[in-house]
């Protein structure tokens, strides 16, 4: 039977590649300064796509932990909420006086 579910809504945007350091999950792909190893940053694409770990598959990680717990769209809806809580770590304008400005 083919699979009807709408596909993850993936814009692209890398931030769950540039914060992997966030994550115990993802900790070991972690180049050290948070960002994937694999992660190439000029283009936002992953350097072993095809290869890619199962804690970077959305569709994996449902059918292997979340599927009897929850819905597909309420699993998307749960990602898309980081997706965006990502984003918005980078889209966050430094506080003024909290910089390394010189006095
Ligand atoms: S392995 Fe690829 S998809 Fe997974 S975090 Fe690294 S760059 Fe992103």
């Amino acid at each position: 039977m083919p699979d009807a579910r709408a596909p993850f809504p993936c814009s692209q945007c890398g931030k769950c590649c540039e914060h992997v350091g966030n994550l115990a999950a993802t900790a070991d792909l972690d180049r050290g300064d948070g960002v994937c190893k694999f992660y190439e940053q000029t283009t936002r694409q992953c350097r072993i796509y095809d290869q890619r770990p199962d804690i970077c598959r959305v569709d994996r990680q449902y059918a292997l932990h979340y599927q009897p717990l929850m819905s597909w769209e309420a699993f998307v809806a749960l990602n898309t909420r980081g997706c965006k809580t990502l984003q918005a770590l980078d889209d966050t304008p430094t506080a003024p006086g909290s910089g390394a400005a010189p006095d």
